[in-house]
């Protein structure tokens, strides 16, 4: 036939069950098993092939089956029940938050990220920071948080990925089609759809914002691929992560100026705002902007206000991962845009200037860390990591008091742990445990389930596993061209009743994927034991630049294919987070072994430990704080190391001896057919992992430790015209000035011996120029060392006792050890304001000579 043009035909919904499609709009459902097979239970088979998306669902199911539901009284049930749930969801009032912070519920808070993480049908996410995000969202909205999520809608997304017969990654980019997933045009409080515009070098471009529902929590997305914007721009977010650094500049400048405009264009007025990552940074210039060109504020009052109400959430511990542009793209770029600020070319380029090994850059994350007044690393390690690493932003500061603070990472409970195990969990545990997963007593109650019972469910959950892996495989394998009769063979891979490690992320070098196969022959001896059999899957994207990574997804394809390896290593195509929950549901243990200290967190881990599948991993990120002796097995020692050569096989025979000598005895000890001993591993990865590594803790602590805070000050500083803002900003500036002619003299103490709790006297002179005793505050800065271990640092403020003849200000105080052993002791002067939000947050400090 000749094809004139083509119409889209859609099913008509029937009126008993017709709010199926606002369910299939909102998130909610993701979360919520009962209303995700509400779905599924239409047309199953339907339902694999859409990859679990209701939209699309909705759009292809013939009429008959929506008929024959709506006809349905169980079905109808069902929906009852659900609808229900979910509108008793959606119109709660007592939630957490609500009940928490009831002057606060209607205050919206700014979540700015580049991915979001929320569903495999919807790909504009690339892997744990998208994940994390998404997780941070869903939980959000279960809390009652009133956040809000601003990011991008990218057409094509993140790449799908095909290996194909040798082992090549191949980057597939699908284009989104918008009829298909659940976004929305975003209106504006007048009913209009929403657009915001945006100045780059010789051109405005234009972007169309989307909404998608998730629960309660709103996400703002921008889509840059619209009317009148020329090709080039409407490619210009096509992809997430495409393109080169320009397109990333752009793709930042319209994520952080653009997602500011969106959120004013929707008549959201944010009082705390929280960039995850740095990608997001441009939105701290963009508020200073309006405050500086509508509310008349200087450059300098302006950031007072912006960083007070801002948290930064940084994520990597590789230098080479923070975002940094050279100064002459950055020219071109903002020099219509720093006059706006009040700013000259040279204080412009100062606020982000970082000095890398191949030169100065402007560096997202520095320009992050000064427009926010809060900042957290994602574990205690990953803390450590990065105070050390922009200890240079404070200098004379103490590495531990750089005010970069940690939140250690959770995930969404709802989304990652296996509908059949919290079927299992609502037999034995109190009847609210759901409502309370973050209380450590709950999971006290696991020891009630009978270890046969949890046996079968974990080996039920691997069978499903292998089965959707050899189907999945099947549809791999038939690309590749095999014949009915060699695809016959996929039924022999992997083997139920081998103890299966699951290995999944992204495939960068220093995560190590290889790292088991360091010595062939010996993984080749515990691959293949007769009696006690052992098999690894391996899944993960390398990025489509990075050749080393692509280099070892080929390597595990050709071990694949060896004998003896052969149907007993598995490499999975395309991770996504249905990949991710089949592994982490149904292996037996998750091994991670990055190098260490370069991961900053992980999440694949806690979604295996919830769910009964003890880690095997390096004791870095969060797995450092969870191991415990009785829930899994590190990898390594916590050390460093000469070289990469010496880690990589220090840590590679910690691994094979470590798997031979206690997991695989330990799997295979058997009695009656059950597993007693690896079962009490099982209960104790559940029970330590559920209540501390979930988005709920999390949530809970960004809300008290920065959420609150943030909007407090925001309040503070914006009373009476900005009053507080103003003057924090010529305090400062007076107080700056001032600081080089400071200068402190302590007198050193009497004895050098003394007992505990003996006072011991301090005094200090101080020349303040211009300054008062006020304005600054004069400390002992003191910390205990016995055998070597160091307590942290402590100070004890000295008072003002009078001038002295020679014009300086004496301080005096005295310090009562309340330890014994060496005492460590230095002076120093610091300024002082009681809306310093931080301490050392003006990275000035003075020590005593
Ligand atoms: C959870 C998840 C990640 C993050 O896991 P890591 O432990 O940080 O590697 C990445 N990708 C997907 C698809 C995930 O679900």
């Amino acid at each position: 036939m000749k094809t004139l043009d083509r119409v889209l035909v859609l099913p008509e919904l029937p009126e008993p069950i017709e709010r199926l499609e606002e369910l299939a709009y909102n998130l909610w459902w993701s979360w919520h098993p009962e209303a995700a097979e509400l779905f599924e239970t239409l047309d199953p088979a339907l339902w694999l092939r859409v990859n679990h998306n209701p939209v699309k669902l909705l759009r292809f199911i013939s009429q008959e089956r929506l008929n024959e539901a709506a006809a349905d009284a169980t079905y109808l049930e069902r929906y009852r029940r659900v609808m229900h749930a979910f509108d008793a969801y959606m119109n709660a009032t007592d939630t957490w938050f609500a009940r928490t912070f009831p002057d606060k519920a209607d205050k919206p808070i700014a979540y700015f990220s580049a991915e979001f993480g929320l569903h495999e049908s919807l790909p504009i996410y690339s892997g744990g920071l998208g994940v994390l995000a998404g997780d941070h969202c869903k939980t959000a909205s279960d809390l009652g948080i009133p956040l809000v999520g601003v990011g991008f809608l990218y057409p094509q997304g993140y790449f799908q990925q095909r290996i194909s017969a040798d082992g090549t990654q191949e980057a597939i980019y699908e284009k989104i089609n918008f009829e298909e997933v659940p976004v929305q045009p975003a209106k504006t409080p007048d009913g209009e759809d929403a657009y915001v515009r945006v100045e780059l070098p010789g051109r405005t471009v234009t972007a169309r914002v989307w909404k998608i529902q998730v629960g309660r929590v709103p996400l703002y997305l921008l889509d840059t691929d619209v009317d009148p914007n020329a090709p080039e721009d409407r490619e210009l977010a096509a992809r997430l992560y495409g393109g080169d650094n320009e397109m990333r500049l752009s793709q930042e400048i319209i994520l952080g100026i653009g997602g500011v405009r969106a959120l004013r264009v929707l008549g959201i007025e944010p009082v705390a705002w929280h960039m995850n990552e740095g990608h997001s940074a441009f939105l701290g210039l963009e508020r200073v902007r309006e405050l500086v060109e509508e509310h008349g504020l200087s450059f300098a009052e302006a950031r007072e206000a912006v960083a007070a109400s801002t948290l930064f959430t940084t994520h990597t511990p590789v230098p080479a991962g923070h975002d940094a542009f050279t100064f002459d793209l950055i020219e071109r770029y903002f020099y219509t845009y720093w006059p706006r600020l009040g700013l000259s070319r040279e204080e412009f380029f100062a606020l982000a200037h970082h000095d890398l090994p191949w030169g100065p850059r402007f560096s997202m994350t520095v320009l992050a860390l000064r427009l926010s007044a809060f900042h957290n690393g994602v574990s205690e390690l990953h803390g450590h990591v990065s105070r050390e690493m922009w200890q240079e932003l404070w200098p004379g500061v103490p590495v531990e008091e750089i005010p970069i603070g940690h939140i250690t990472n959770g995930v969404h409970f709802w989304s990652w742990i296996a509908p059949e195990l919290a079927a299992l969990f609502d037999k034995y545990l109190p009847t609210d445990w759901r409502e309370r997963i973050d209380d450590p007593e709950v999971w006290e109650a696991l020891d009630a389930i009978p270890d046969d019972e949890l046996w079968a469910l974990r080996r039920e959950l691997k069978q499903q596993m292998i089965e959707a892996l050899r189907a999945r495989v099947t549809v791999q394998r038939t690309r590749h061209g095999q014949t009915s009769a060699e695809l016959r063979h996929v039924a022999d891979l992997l083997d139920p009743k081998a103890l299966t490690i699951g290995f999944a992320r992204r495939f960068a070098t220093y995560k190590r994927a290889t790292l088991f196969f360091r010595d062939l022959e010996r993984a080749h001896a515990i691959i293949t034991n007769s009696e006690r059999p052992v098999q690894i899957i391996f899944a993960g994207k390398a990025h489509p630049a990075d050749e080393p990574g692509k280099a070892l997804i080929k390597r595990i394809t050709e071990i694949s294919k060896m004998p003896g390896f052969k149907d007993r290593v598995l490499f999975v195509e395309d991770y996504d987070m249905h990949v991710a929950r089949l592994l982490t549901h149904g292996v037996d243990i998750w091994m991670n072994n990055p190098r260490r200290p370069l991961e900053a967190s992980g999440t694949s881990g806690m979604k295996a430990a919830i769910n009964g599948v003890p880690n095997f991993s390096v004791l870095d990120g969060w797995w450092r704080e969870a191991y415990d002796g009785t829930n899994g097995w590190p990898i390594g020692d916590e050390r460093e190391y000469e070289s990469e050569d010496e880690q990589d096989d220090a840590d590679a025979r910690s691994l094979y001896e470590t798997l031979e000598n206690d997991i695989v005895p330990l799997y295979f000890d058997r009695d009656e057919a059950v597993p007693h001993g690896w079962l009490q591993t099982v209960r104790a990865s559940i029970r330590t992992v559920a209540p501390q590594f979930n988005t709920v803790r999390m949530l809970k602590e960004y809300v008290h430790m920065y959420y609150i805070p943030a909007a407090e000050a925001w309040a503070r500083f914006t009373a009476d015209n900005f009053a507080r803002a103003r003057a924090l900003a010529a305090w400062k500036q007076r107080v700056r000035a001032e600081w080089p002619r400071i200068r402190l003299v302590a007198e050193r103490p009497a004895t050098h011996v003394v007992h505990i709790r003996e006072p011991i006297p301090f005094s200090a002179r101080a020349w303040l120029g211009n300054l008062t005793p006020d304005d600054v505050r004069v400390e002992v800065v003191y910390r205990y060392e016995r055998e070597d271990v160091r307590t942290p640092i402590r100070t004890l403020t000295l008072t003002p006792a009078g001038l002295e003849s020679d014009g300086s200000i004496r301080f005096t105080g005295e310090l009562v050890p309340e330890e014994n052993g060496r005492l460590e002791v230095g002076v120093r002067v610091v300024p002082h304001h009681e809306d310093l939000l931080t301490p050392h947050a003006m990275a000035l400090i003075t020590w005593a000579e």
